[in-house]
């Protein structure tokens, strides 16, 4: 039976909704957008085939915006020509430029790349130096008015405004009671995004074409910067922990951080800042947000499936392939799904190993099996909407069962008109 989202589920806070391209973010009830999910590409962006082979397969997983490397004159000639290509194809994604240090150069001597892109994002702290610094932030402001697009103010632990910490170092020594350098770190982090973005509105940019990030990498950090960052303004706000790691590392300090701060109720878009396995796809890190969200209660994507995690009781590898099949089978079918049938993402679906718990987690879900563990007899009882409804034997119980759940979807779900 689908489950309906915990009524416990966290309200998200209000925020100042920002539109990027076709994307919404932020906003209050009743009309605040879901929660986001973002992703950004790997490739050199002067590279137009493979960076747009690369967007296409991020927006295909599900990254509802992808951001790009705009760091050289090449780049930024790239963006108009992927902006093309990706709408030859179908493929609508909004594109966010990345600019460090030169951002204000390219975006003159590129107008077609200024208007291709949905969002610039600037990181405060290196956006220029000295007394460069607030004229390129300035004349990117500009930009972003001439050209009407929303600029994410991004500050990042790595690239501080040194400036900016030395002056709260010497404000700090002047407190009675001082305080640890990790505060003024993160104290340093949100004033470079609250002051710029304070700077930005001055300049004309209007607050819904704004939205904030504070990154760091340390999962303790990043939530306390992020509390503190969502009590002092109303900004839209964007989550991510950076250089989160690779591999299992990276899933679970990215996701403890996030979790945290979304069941607060803080975040309007996400991004999982997966390093890649070698020949590992970069849509994993859209996966992750996906599955991050969807676990939580907070939006559903893709049909997810329940799988115990084995034990002495079965010696069949069995159900961990047939929980693989149906995985990947629900997940290869969600384009088309997806157009075709209303609340198919809702769909529950549960591979048991064995007797002790299968079939009761298979009769929490839509569809569940339980597999016959060590001693049972070679049956497998399928259940349907929490009823047993027939049982597969023999060797071709991963296909039959994958039948059975298409069956399902095309019975269950309605048909998109
Ligand atoms: S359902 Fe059975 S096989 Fe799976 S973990 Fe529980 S006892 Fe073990």
């Amino acid at each position: 039976m689908s489950r309906e989202f915990p009524s416990d589920a966290s309200a998200r806070r209000p925020s100042v909704p920002v539109v990027v391209g076709t994307v919404a973010i932020g906003g209050a009830a009743p009309n605040q957008a879901p929660v986001v999910v973002q992703s950004m590409t790997n490739t050199d962006t002067a590279d137009v085939a493979g960076t747009t082979r690369q967007v296409a397969e991020l927006a295909r997983a599900g990254s509802e915006l992808v951001r790009i490397t705009v760091n050289t004159p090449e780049a930024a000639a790239a963006v108009p020509r992927i902006r093309e290509r990706l709408d030859m194809m179908g493929v609508s994604v909004p594109l966010i430029g990345d600019f460090h240090y030169n951002g204000h150069q390219l975006l003159e001597r590129e107008p077609a790349c200024a208007e291709a892109l949905a969002k610039y994002r600037i990181n405060p702290g290196n956006v220029g130096f000295g007394k460069k610094k607030d004229t390129q932030f300035a004349a990117i402001i500009e930009f972003a008015l001439k050209y009407a697009k929303p600029v994410r103010i991004g500050a990042n632990w790595g690239s501080l405004d040194q400036s900016m910490v030395a002056a709260l170092m010497d404000e700090n020594h002047a407190r009675a009671e001082p305080w640890d350098a990790a505060r003024v770190g993160r104290e340093a982090l949100i004033r470079s995004a609250l002051d710029s973005a304070a700077r930005a509105e001055e300049l004309g940019l209007p607050r819904e074409r704004i939205v904030l990030s504070c990154k760091v990498s340390g999962v303790q950090e990043l939530i306390a910067v992020y509390r503190d960052l969502a009590a002092r303004g109303d900004y839209a706000l964007h989550l991510g922990l950076t250089e989160a790691g690779m591999g299992s590392k990276g899933i679970v300090a990215s996701t403890a951080a996030l979790a945290v701060l979304l069941q607060e109720g803080i975040g309007d878009t996400i991004r999982i800042s997966l390093t890649p396995e070698p020949g590992e796809s970069r849509s994993r890190e859209v996966i992750v947000a996906q599955e991050l969200l969807q676990t939580m209660g907070l939006r559903a994507f893709t049909p997810l499936v329940t799988a115990c995690p084995g034990c002495g009781r079965t010696t069949s590898t069995l159900f961990q392939e047939l929980a693989k099949t149906v995985q990947d089978h629900v997940r290869a079918k969600m384009p088309e799904w997806r157009l075709q049938y209303d609340g198919v993402e809702n769909l529950t679906l549960a591979v048991m190993g064995c007797v002790v718990n299968g079939p009761g987690e298979s009769k929490h879900a839509d569809i569940g099996i339980s597999l016959p563990g060590t001693g049972e007899a070679p049956a497998a009882p399928v259940f349907i909407d929490g009823q047993k409804a027939m049982t597969l034997r023999g060797d071709n119980i991963a296909s039959e069962f994958v039948g059975i759940v298409e069956d399902y979807v095309a019975r269950r779900y309605a048909a998109r008109g």
